[in-house]
C-alpha cells in the first residue's frame, strides 16, 4: 500500500511519502516491563546514537544517525534493540540515499532522527 500511495502521490518516491505520512501521525512508544526476568522495572524510550555504514561506487562512507529511539530500563539499565524498527530504519536509509544519489545532493554524514519524519 505505501508504494501504490507513494505512486499516486510524489511520484513512487516512497522516503517522500514516509515523511509526509509519518508528519501527519503522531504515536507514542508504550513503556513495556524489562526483558531481564531478574528486574522488576519498566523499559521506557530513550533518544540514542547509531551509526550506519554502507558503500556508494565501491567507496565506504558512514552515517550518524542522531535520536534514535531505544528502550532501557529504568532499573536496571538493560537495553533493547527494536530488530524491527532497525531494519526498517536500514530501508529507510538506503531509500534516502538512492534519492539523493538520484537527484546529485550531497550525502549527509550526520542526520537526525526527527528530520527522517518531517517534511
Ligand atoms: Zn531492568
Amino acid at each position: 500500500m505505501i508504494r501504490l500511495k507513494a505512486a499516486l502521490y510524489v511520484g513512487g518516491n516512497v522516503a517522500e511519502f514516509m515523511r509526509q505520512a509519518a508528519a501527519q501521525y503522531r504515536g507514542q512508544m508504550k513503556t513495556l516491563d524489562c526483558i531481564n526476568p531478574n528486574c522488576d522495572g519498566l523499559m521506557q524510550v530513550i533518544y540514542t546514537d547509531e551509526t550506519h555504514f554502507f558503500k556508494v561506487a565501491d567507496k565506504d562512507h558512514e552515517m550518524v544517525l542522531h535520536g534514535v529511539p531505544v528502550y532501557e530500563c529504568n532499573c536496571c539499565r538493560t537495553r533493547m534493540a527494536d530488530v524491527n524498527l532497525s531494519a526498517e530504519l536500514e530501508g529507510f536509509i538506503d531509500e534516502e540515499i538512492e534519492f539523493r544519489l538520484k537527484n546529485y545532493m550531497e550525502l549527509p554524514t550526520e542526520i537526525d532522527f526527527d528530520q527522517l519524519l518531517t517534511p
